[in-house]
């Protein structure tokens, strides 16, 4: 089988779905890999690194698409009038298309006429099995620790207190919003870096894990909290009431702190507003707020996604969208580690491909189209 890799076009994405590690072992099941030129270059990847790993250069998306019957990519391939190349157009009919492809029923239906096996790997179940295939897990882990590294960089003062012959300088204040993988990456980050740590959230058990880091926890609790937690592991839509208890609690808190690391999520929502504009204003100039959530929104509510602003009170705001582009070597290291586990755990060594069945948990989680029909149970409207 011929395995595609393409050069990632949308929103100026960094990272890319194989790298000559993971191009290796696909080539070593028996497949021959296509990496369109300059796919890995932006991860440190470049394109000598994938021949020598035995996999063939394609000098475009159509050379490296033709004949696939898998397609790795980590954004969504752009359709028609997208962008420079309908490369959905150049999937071959049957072809499998692995990546975090974040497709509203109306895209799914255009996979499924146009004959692609689309797996949208967002939606792995989070169950012990698929823990190495996943892919937030990954991506989080190392955005939480960019944003330490970020906000250390842009802050004026340090992580750590400083004694020295002229004075002592204070340890930060690091407060991390949202205890889940990023938060907590970010927690023992910043604590590594010599920070005063404290943190929050609303599943119960973050409690416990903010604490084990040796971070403070810093919260709201009551009933509705106790019950804050779904099936899978995230965190419920709460009440305003219960918002509005938290807020009171977290405002205090706030204005004592140097750095805020936002990275609060609710699955399939805008993320919860956290920061308010009083709690920016109440901040201290040179304090950095880090909003981790600025792609589904942010958490702040002075935060413009996809920029680094200075609010008027000088308190500088880090609302990039996509963290784990920042660190794309290691973030596309891991991806396609995943990306791998997946493949390989559906492997079928005679057909020398994935063969994906549809009553497994992890294939019905994932599998957006099958055989020309939308086959996912529950994909947004738009
Ligand atoms: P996420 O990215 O959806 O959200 C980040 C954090 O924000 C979560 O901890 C959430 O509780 C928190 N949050 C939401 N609203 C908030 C609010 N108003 N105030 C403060 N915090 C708020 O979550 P995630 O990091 O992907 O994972 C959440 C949990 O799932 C973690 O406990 C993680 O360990 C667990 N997990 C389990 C598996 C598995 O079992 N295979 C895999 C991955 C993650």
């Amino acid at each position: 089988m011929r395995v595609a890799v393409l050069r990632e076009r949308r929103g100026a994405e960094t990272r890319v779905a194989a790298t000559p590690e993971t191009a290796k072992k696909l080539i070593a099941l028996g497949c021959t890999v296509a990496v369109e030129t300059g796919a890995g270059l932006t991860s440190g990847f470049p394109d000598s690194h994938y021949a020598e790993a035995g996999a063939e250069v394609a000098p475009d998306a159509a050379a490296a698409l033709a004949n696939a019957g898998l397609v790795l990519k980590v954004r969504a391939p752009l359709g028609a009038r997208e962008g420079e190349v309908d490369e959905l157009a150049l999937i071959p009919r049957g072809a499998i298309l692995v990546g975090t492809l974040g497709a509203s029923r109306a895209v799914a239906e255009t996979y499924a006429q146009l004959g692609i096996e689309a797996c949208s790997m967002e939606l792995l179940p989070r169950i012990t099995r698929a823990q190495s295939m996943d892919v937030l897990s990954s991506q989080a882990n190392l955005a939480g620790y960019r944003a330490v590294v970020e906000a250390a960089g842009a802050f004026d003062r340090g992580f750590p207190m400083l004694m020295t012959a002229a004075g002592t300088i204070p340890a930060a204040n690091v407060f991390v919003m949202g205890a889940g993988v990023a938060g907590l990456q970010a927690i023992a980050t910043a604590r590594r870096l010599g920070g005063r740590v404290s943190a929050t959230d609303v599943r119960p058990a973050a409690k416990e894990e903010i604490k084990s880091l040796g971070a403070t926890f810093v919260g709201y609790e009551d009933e509705e909290s106790k019950a804050a937690q779904t099936a899978g592991g995230y965190a419920k839509q709460l009440s305003a009431e219960f918002y509005a208890k938290q807020a009171e609690v977290v405002a205090a808190h706030i204005a004592k702190q140097d750095i805020v690391v936002c990275t609060a999520l609710v699955q399939g929502r805008k993320a919860p507003i956290l920061v308010n504009e009083a709690m920016v204003a109440s901040m201290k100039p040179g304090s950095i707020i880090v909003d981790l959530a600025a792609e589904a929104g942010g958490n702040c509510a002075a935060t413009v996604p996809g920029e680094m602003t200075v609010t008027g009170n000088g308190v500088k705001i880090l609302g990039y969208r996509n963290w784990p582009g920042r660190i794309s070597g290691a973030s596309s290291a891991l991806y396609a580690r995943n990306l791998l586990t997946f493949l390989t755990t559906f492997w079928d060594k005679e057909a020398k491909k994935p063969v994906l069945a549809e009553d497994d948990d992890i294939v019905k989680g994932v599998q957006l189209t099958r055989g020309g029909a939308v086959v996912h149970a529950s994909l947004p409207a738009a």
